[in-house]
């Protein structure tokens, strides 16, 4: 919809019967991510190619890569879809993470847990986000059961962080290199999965310029052209890790469609579109909630009957426990994003599901 708004017209590739950006696309073609035929066909009907989501083909985007351009490169998707590659990167860069150890056995878990000690996360390297693909361990009798869940998949564990927020920067990188990043915003998870972000993170200013030159540290290592979500935690200490990083338009990063002139995916097409990147500026503080699986989308017509709650929903067909069906933002005038209470207060029903 940014895209059409700036007069270009998009096509989707997706394996979905009815996704969500087809609904309000120019064309759509269905296919699995690998599949040569379509994907030539996909190149030669488009200009220029990006994607939304991590889960796709590497190859596929290298076979699209060699008939347009592809942005971000399947490079930078290569780094953000393995834990060890990407936290590899990040800490190559000077850039602090979680203590992590990669576990390909029994015998190196064994080893990393007592490394690192616990409590300690343990995750799939591949194909993990909200919150799949991972286990908590309290103690040592969690390594056996969480190992055998997980594997035969490669694996990670991480010392466990016990933050005392977690914030996230998107950052968008033109082809010559200008820049431009929304305000740091601290999310809240629920269940693993984000559940409320608020714009801009009530943080120290030295916080959230320490996350603002992560952000672009980490950008101009990958050479990114497009946008870069960076998720961090703030320790006790007021230190900054990235936890992960995230190549497209980024769910911390809805409030920006209802609070600036240009939302962040509107950054993302003018990145991948050689456009010009005005400072991405807010004229709001926000609030924003997710509407998560067939509990939350049901509040719905409440959600419309609210005063204040800008409603989005995605036009998905199905909801199922832990999906994202849509989200609702609530606006306050710049400078006065409430406090602690405020906030739940300005959440109304949805606040108090806290
Ligand atoms: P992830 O899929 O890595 O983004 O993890 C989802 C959520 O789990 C994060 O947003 C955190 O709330 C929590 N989490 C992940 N890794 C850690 C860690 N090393 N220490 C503490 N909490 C974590």
């Amino acid at each position: 919809m940014a895209a059409a708004r700036l007069g270009y017209r998009c096509h989707i590739l997706t394996r979905e019967q009815d996704s969500p950006a087809a609904q309000v696309s120019h064309g759509v073609t269905i296919s699995d991510y690998t599949d040569p035929v379509s994907l030539r066909a996909f190149a030669d009907a488009v200009d220029v190619i990006s994607f939304e989501f991590e889960n796709v083909s590497a190859e596929g985007l290298d076979l699209l890569a060699s008939l347009k351009p592809v942005r971000p490169s399947p490079a930078i998707l290569r780094v953000s879809q393995d834990r060890i590659v990407e936290k590899s990167f990040i800490n190559g860069r000077g850039v602090r993470t979680a203590p992590w150890r990669p576990v390909g056995s029994f015998a190196e878990l064994e080893a990393a847990a007592s490394a690192l000690g616990l409590p300690a996360v343990l995750k799939t390297t591949l194909e993990g986000y909200d919150g799949k693909g991972q286990a908590i361990l309290r103690g040592v009798d969690d390594l056996a059961p969480a190992f055998e869940r997980l594997t035969p998949k490669p694996l990670i564990l991480e010392g466990f962080i016990n933050y005392a927020m977690e914030i996230s920067v998107i950052v968008g990188r033109g082809e010559d290199g200008s820049f431009s990043a929304f305000d740091t915003v601290e999310n809240r998870h629920r269940n693993h999965i984000l559940d409320v972000t608020l714009a801009p993170a009530r943080v120290p200013v030295s916080v959230s310029d320490a996350a603002q030159g992560i952000a672009r540290e980490i950008a101009v290592g990958l050479d990114l052209i497009g946008l870069l979500a960076v998720e961090m935690f703030v320790d006790a200490d007021g230190r900054v890790l990235v936890n992960e990083i995230a190549p497209r338009p980024h769910n911390s990063g809805h409030w920006t469609i209802d609070a600036c002139p240009m939302s962040q995916f509107e950054l993302h097409i003018r990145a991948i579109a050689g456009l010009p990147l005005p400072p991405a500026t807010r004229h709001a503080d926000a609030v924003m909630k997710n509407l998560v699986g067939p509990e939350e989308a049901a509040l719905w017509p409440r959600v419309l009957a609210t005063p204040g709650f800008i409603p989005h929903l995605y036009g998905k067909r199905e909801a199922r426990p832990g999906r994202k069906m849509g989200h609702v933002t609530r606006l306050f005038p710049k400078g006065s994003l409430p406090g602690e209470f405020g906030v739940t207060d300005a959440l109304g029903f949805l606040g108090e599901r806290g």
